[in-house]
This record gives C-alpha cells, structure tokens and sequence, in this order.
C-alpha cells in the first residue's frame, strides 16, 4: 500500500520485547527498563496477525528487533511462525548477536533470511563501557556462527560515535577484507533519553569516507580508494568497496542527511502500537483487536507516515517519546 507521499511501503520493523541483556548508553538507561505489565505487551498470537494483516497491505519484509530479540526464549518458533505466512518474502534480525552462537544454526533452518549484528568497537573495555554489560567475545564468536550458517546477508552495524570509536572507523571497515559482513555506519540519533552524549559525539558518516582515505593514501590513486557501489534497493544505506574488499561499507545518516524520501517502512513496538515514523510521537495501538480491525488500523498508520522527520542534532532530540528499546531500532 502507497502512503500519503507515493512510498509504496513494503517493510514492517516488528520489536519482540523491550528487554535486553546489555544495556548500551545511547538506547537504555543504566537501571534498565521499567517492566510493563504483562497483559500489557503484545501477545505471540496479536504479534502474528499483524504480520498476516501485513502481508495483506503489501509488506512482505520483515525484521524482528527488540530490546534484544534473542532475550525471547521461543525466538526460533516466533521465526518458523512467520515463515509460514504466506506473503512474507524475507525474515530479518538484528541482535547484538550475544546469543547468536546458541542460536544461528536453528534460526537459519527456521528460515532466517538476514542477520544484522551490532557492534560499535573491537576493543573488550570499550565494548563493555559502551554496552555496561556485554562481553565483546560472544558477540564475535556470534558474529563466527553466524557466518558458517549461509544466510542471505550478514551485516555489521556500528554506531558512530565521536571520542568513542571515531579512532577506530579503519579497523572496524578492514572487516570488509577478512569476512563478507558489510560494515554500516550509523550516525548517533539523539532519542528521548538515550544517554548524555555532547556535541563531539555526533559525528557525519562523511568522516568514515575521509578516514579510508587517509588510511590508505599512497597504496591507490585517491579515487580508487573507496568506490560507490548501487546495491540493495531496499536499504537507506550508501554503498561504498574500499579497494580489494570483499564486502561494502554501508553510510546510514539519520542525523546529517535524512533518508524520509525512501522510507518504506512501519514500526510495530512490544506493546502493540504500529508507529509510522521512528521519530515522530505518533501511536496508533493494535493491541487486542481482531485482524479485521487491524487493517484499518494500518492503513491508518500508513497514510499517517509524515513526509519526513524534523531535524535532529545534539540539541534537538527525536520526538518519539521512547527509547530505542522501546521502539525497535
Ligand atoms: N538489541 C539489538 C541490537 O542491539 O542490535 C536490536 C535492537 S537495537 C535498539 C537496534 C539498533 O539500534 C542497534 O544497531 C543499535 O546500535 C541501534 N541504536 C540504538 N540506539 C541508537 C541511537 N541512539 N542512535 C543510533 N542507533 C541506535
Ligand atoms: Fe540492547 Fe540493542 Fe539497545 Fe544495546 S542497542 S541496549 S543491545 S537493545
């Protein structure tokens, strides 16, 4: 189904729950989350209408995210759930792949298509500053069984964070040589309380660009270093090959240069509100209805989708009254 703005949307961001086992500065606070009342989240059976209801209105990608997804113990049967819904074309994750070892190898056979992993920083004590809780080990050893299991895609997803990894930009995209995960930069999003990040930490992705080529000056010509490359459609991200890669840099910029134009996507949050921007305050609550009054509820919620976001800075924070746990990033 087309929005107000002509996007034809094909793309639902499901959160399976707000929890997590880390509890990284720039999305949850130190304590945690105030638990919700169970009668008050999503039902398994209200979460797999609306992915029927979905399918109905044309939205045949789906990418289940959280809080961290695979905190849910019956994650693998959620994923054959909706992989025998007709319609749905690809099921996608994104973890911080800290479980991900337990569970690559049953999620592929339950028919996972794609796995997008955090990782924001190689080094153990920063990940574990920056995650106050994870062991940047099992992350990588998530990363390793992922890549054994054959799925579509596996990418690499890592905030940008200037003081924090900016000094690490080269290292974390060389990981486009050794293994075939792109690497995406994702400018830091100012959310409703996601940490106390100051001005410098809100770098451009532009700086990825300029810190390849600083890197590998000398070793090509300076427009051989780092190549635009067209790529997956259905992505926000720019690509780019550093030379002789076997995988792309992805530069995903929220913040610098927002991407409103090309969204084709609907949220759907742990508690049943169907959100049709990330960063506006709009909910529109499926929550105990039948699948019949869901469709006119997304419909709703599609032609609700504002031609773009406002403008975000250190300053001006997201309007989304949530943290990105509670949404679904
Ligand atoms: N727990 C999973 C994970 O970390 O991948 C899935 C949920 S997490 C909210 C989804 C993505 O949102 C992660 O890649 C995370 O880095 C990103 N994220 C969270 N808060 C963010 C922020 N303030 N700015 C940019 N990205 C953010
Ligand atoms: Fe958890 Fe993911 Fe948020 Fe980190 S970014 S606290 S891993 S939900």
């Amino acid at each position: 189904m087309k929005d107000g703005f002509n996007r034809e949307i094909r793309y639902i961001r499901i959160s399976l729950t707000e929890l997590c086992n880390f509890r990284c500065r720039y999305c949850m606070p130190e304590e945690g989350i105030c638990k919700k009342r169970h009668e008050d989240m999503m039902t398994e059976e209200e979460m797999l209408s609306a992915v029927k209801v979905a399918t109905r209105l044309g939205i045949n990608k789906i990418r289940l995210t959280g809080g961290e997804p695979l905190v849910k113990k019956n994650i693998v049967d959620i994923v054959s759930k909706i992989r025998e819904i007709d319609g749905v074309d690809e099921i996608c994750l994104t973890t911080n792949g800290s479980y991900l070892s337990k569970y690559a190898k049953d999620l592929k056979v339950a028919g996972l298509d794609r796995i997008n992993i955090s990782l924001d920083t190689l080094d153990k004590d920063k990940f574990r500053y920056m995650t106050r809780i994870g062991n940047l080990d099992d992350t990588l050893e998530g990363i390793e069984a992922a890549l054994k299991e054959n799925f579509k895609k596996v990418k690499i997803n890592t905030v940008l964070i200037g003081g924090f990894n900016d000094d690490e930009i080269v290292d974390i995209a060389s990981l486009t040589f050794k293994q075939n995960t792109d690497v995406r930069f994702i400018e830091l999003m100012p959310m409703y309380d996601g940490g106390d990040f100051g001005k410098e930490a809100f770098v451009p992705y532009s700086i990825v660009i300029d810190k390849i080529k600083e890197a590998y000056k000398g070793k090509y010509d300076d427009d051989k270093i780092i190549e635009k490359v067209s790529g997956d459609n259905n992505s926000v991200a720019k690509l780019y090959k550093i030379n002789g890669a076997k995988a792309c840099i992805g530069l995903i910029s929220p913040v610098s240069n927002h991407f409103c134009a090309e969204c084709n996507r609907i949220r759907l949050t742990a508690d049943g509100k169907l959100k049709p921007c990330l960063h506006s305050s709009c909910e529109i609550s499926i929550k105990g209805l039948s699948e019949a009054e869901m469709v006119e509820k997304f419909r709703e919620a599609i032609l609700s989708k504002p031609e773009k976001h406002d403008v975000l800075s250190y300053k001006s924070r997201s309007k989304a009254k949530r943290n990105m746990n509670e949404i679904g990033g």
